[in-house]
């Protein structure tokens, strides 16, 4: 069979959405509310289709109510039908005022007196306004409730991240062979940009890091125009977003293909902190504890205050989702559940080591998402 490629058109199986109002209302339930406002973008993504830039969703028990304004009319009619929301889900595009109305009279038409608001998405200016728009309905903090279903991937999610981290494989194996060729970080993260987009991606998921020689000791360093020479260890981390679903990995390379010293020791450190952390995940085991797998390898190497992030995070519509994968974590890890693992040794004036997958969760483990080589040689 012909490779189709990461970014063919072969058909994808549509995501599948009508079932997610009807976990959502489990989860208002739960959270001890009886309507929840939804105005976190990815999580009106998640639950109705909606991709626009602006819109919030009201979800009571027996109705749901989306509000956006005039940019939006023909596209969110469009991706609510494709969602198959058609009569699940009511429509009101229109100005600010307008939108706020429909918004009142669906809690006061869903009698809502305990109204949930998403604590962690919503400023406090935004809180006192809802506070005045939709008295006497009173507004609940509430913290998660969509987040929590993200968390774990349908089919028609999972095949998208694939296909996410696929356009990303490619894009690196691309780009690799310019790094020995003295080109600027910034340089070789335009080219990684560039074919990601080229091989399909809508966009990169977050602002590639491209760091080499002293720029490798900063976890979260942007490209500079420093020169790649050889010796170099370059953390390349960045992913692409397809359908809206993103990727994540890294991989150091180390130009020439030999570290010398104490680098050298860091790759080797790093590759077996990543391989156990990767090795710990499996359905039912808390998130701390893939964290720790990998925390104890790089601390009985000494290098226990050199690694001072978390081990990884969860992937989806957004770069970083639930759950957080870090020191005590309980989150359990459940079938599906995509997450990254992603340990560092990072030490000032040496240079840093930074190897992160992206993996989806299984009954016995889990299978890994982002493909390409942990061959260092560049
Ligand atoms: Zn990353
Ligand atoms: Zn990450």
């Amino acid at each position: 069979m012909n490779d189709p490629g990461p970014a063919s058109d072969a058909r994808l199986p549509p995501l599948k959405l009508a079932d997610r109002l009807a976990r959502l209302r489990v989860g208002i339930e739960e959270a001890g509310v009886e309507a929840l406002l939804v105005t976190a973008l990815p999580n009106v993504r998640y639950l109705t289709g909606f991709s626009g830039s602006a819109g919030v969703l009201l979800v009571t028990g027996g109705a749901a109510v989306l509000v956006t304004d005039g940019r939006y009319r023909t596209q969110a009619a469009e991706q609510l039908s494709a969602a198959g929301h058609d009569g699940t889900v009511e429509l009101c595009v229109g100005g600010i005022q307008a939108q706020r109305d429909a918004l009142s009279d669906a809690t006061r038409a869903g009698t809502v007196t305990r109204l949930g608001l998403e604590a962690d998405r919503v400023t406090w200016s935004a809180q006192r306004r809802w506070a005045e728009d939709l008295a006497p309905a009173r507004l609940v903090p509430t913290s998660g409730v969509v987040e929590l279903l993200r968390q774990v991937k349908d089919a028609g999610e999972l095949v998208r991240m694939a296909r996410a981290a696929a356009i990303a494989d490619a894009a690196l194996a691309e780009v690799v062979p310019l790094l020995g060729q003295k080109v600027r970080e910034d340089e070789v993260a335009l080219a990684l940009d560039t074919a990601m987009r080229r091989l399909g991606a809508e966009d990169r998921a977050f602002e590639t890091i491209v760091a080499s020689g002293p720029n490798a000791a900063k976890p979260h360093a942007r490209p500079t125009k420093r020169v790649i020479v050889q010796g170099d260890p370059v953390v390349v981390d960045f992913g692409a977003i397809f359908e809206g679903y993103r990727s994540d990995m890294t991989r150091t390379f180390c130009v020439g293909g030999e570290p010398a010293g104490t680098l050298a020791r860091i790759f080797d450190v790093v590759t077996e902190a990543q391989a156990a952390g990767v090795a710990a995940v499996r359905a039912g085991v808390a998130a701390g504890d893939v964290d720790k797998a990998c925390r104890d390898v790089i601390a009985d190497a000494g290098w226990k205050d050199a690694f001072e992030h978390g081990t990884g995070h969860g992937v989806g519509l957004d770069i970083h989702e639930a759950p957080s994968v870090g020191p005590g974590s309980t989150a359990i890890l459940g079938p599906d559940v995509v997450v990254t693992v992603e340990p560092g040794v990072y030490l000032a004036g040496i240079g840093g080591v930074r190897v992160e997958d992206t993996v989806v969760v299984t009954a016995d483990g889990c299978h890994t998402l982002t493909r390409f080589s942990k061959d260092i040689a560049a």
